[in-house]
């Protein structure tokens, strides 16, 4: 049986990208060792390192002014990251709480100075953005979530921000067309758009990174980082490897603006199949609905819980809806062909029908 693969992360990788990494597991770049085997150090590694900084500057349009940096500890640990470089307790920092993952990059930037939540979208659960709010000038940054994996919206126009603007783009990096000089610092996990968990990419702009705090620990500290080129310590090989070959597969296939077609169709051809059928509700305000992640509900539990038993038998995986949210999901991140998503839309139709 063919699967559909609709996870929300780790989520689907571009075929192609499987199979770059067998051969490098195999052989790695012609040294006769696997990749999990050599040293990162080695000059054939680090040039998969330049390979990929130079990958993402130009996807994103960005030059010499920005700092591409591949950490660990996942986005999770950019919640602390961000407010230990940049926070002091003297200091206040502005945060867009429009789902679970804004949420809590506030609670941790607590930790280390004040915040202010100027925006929170609690009061419809989630289901809007809320893009009317006043950036307090006297704040040192500006942070929100680009896409809200869990409740299913997209910011598709950022605040006009005067003080630094730093985003979360786990979950929509890459998957459609953006002006990132806007942005003073974007930071992913990368195992959604950008290929296996285990590298994180933050992008900070050099200015911002002048004026990080010093008194932190070195594997926290950005500059220590910039300075050693992201091989401060041991990296995760494998990972960059593969977030390698996926940025080498999106500038391949065409880059940004091919993403973002391709991902408008998927969407807008679930989206409009989900509007079309009484049996599915979606609550999020349709101009805020994210082209990554849709999320919808059926009403009666007992069939919501068939619908999704009949999701797995049918080969359609990863449905299910965040366990604090409940309901579906169904993640379109870049690899997932068209074909996925035109057979899932008979399967909500025929499942409607049946039920109807
Ligand atoms: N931010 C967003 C928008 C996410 O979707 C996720 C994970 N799904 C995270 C942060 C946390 O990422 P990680 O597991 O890499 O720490």
């Amino acid at each position: 049986m063919k699967i559909h693969n609709f996870n929300s992360g780790p989520a689907i990788l571009p075929q192609i990208v499987i199979e770059k990494t067998k051969q490098a597991l195999d052989n790695f770049n012609n040294s006769n060792l696997s990749i999990l085997e050599i040293g990162h150090r080695t000059e054939k590694f680090i040039a998969i390192i330049k390979e990929s900084q130079n990958l993402v500057k130009r996807l994103m349009g960005i030059g010499d002014d920005y700092e591409v940096l591949f950490l660990s500890g996942g986005a999770t640990m950019q919640f602390s990251q961000i407010p230990m470089n940049l926070l002091t307790t003297e200091k206040s920092a502005a945060y867009c709480v429009n789902g679970i993952w804004g949420k809590k990059a506030a609670e941790e930037a607590l930790l280390f100075g004040n915040v202010t939540i100027v925006s929170n979208t609690a009061d419809k659960n989630h289901t809007y953005i809320d893009s009317n709010f006043i950036i307090p000038d006297n704040h040192t940054y500006l942070h929100l979530t680009s896409n809200n994996t869990v409740e299913g919206t997209q910011w598709k126009v950022f605040p006009n921000s005067k003080i630094p603007l730093i985003v979360d783009m786990s979950s929509d990096i890459f998957s459609k067309k953006i002006d990132f000089s806007q942005f003073d610092l974007i930071y992913a996990g990368a195992q959604k758009n950008l290929g296996a968990a285990g590298v994180t990419l933050v992008v900070i702009k050099k200015d911002l990174l002048a004026t990080t705090n010093h008194s932190i620990p070195l594997m926290l500290d950005y500059k220590k980082h910039s300075q050693a080129d992201s091989v401060l310590n041991t990296p995760p090989v494998i990972s960059i490897y593969i977030l390698y070959e996926t940025l080498k597969w999106i500038e391949a296939e065409g880059g940004l603006a091919e993403m973002e077609k391709r991902n408008l169709q998927k969407s807008e051809l679930l989206y409009s199949t989900l509007d079309s059928l009484p049996l599915y509700k979606t609550y999020i305000n349709k101009n805020d609905r994210s082209l990554m992640n849709a999320v919808f509900f059926i009403e009666n539990k007992e069939l919501e819980d068939l619908f999704l038993k009949e999701c797995k038998s049918n080969g359609f995986i990863g449905v299910k809806g965040y366990r604090t949210v409940g309901g579906c999901r169904v993640s379109m991140y870049n690899a997932l062909p068209l074909e996925s998503i035109q057979l899932f839309c008979i399967f909500l139709k025929n499942f409607n029908f049946k039920m109807n």
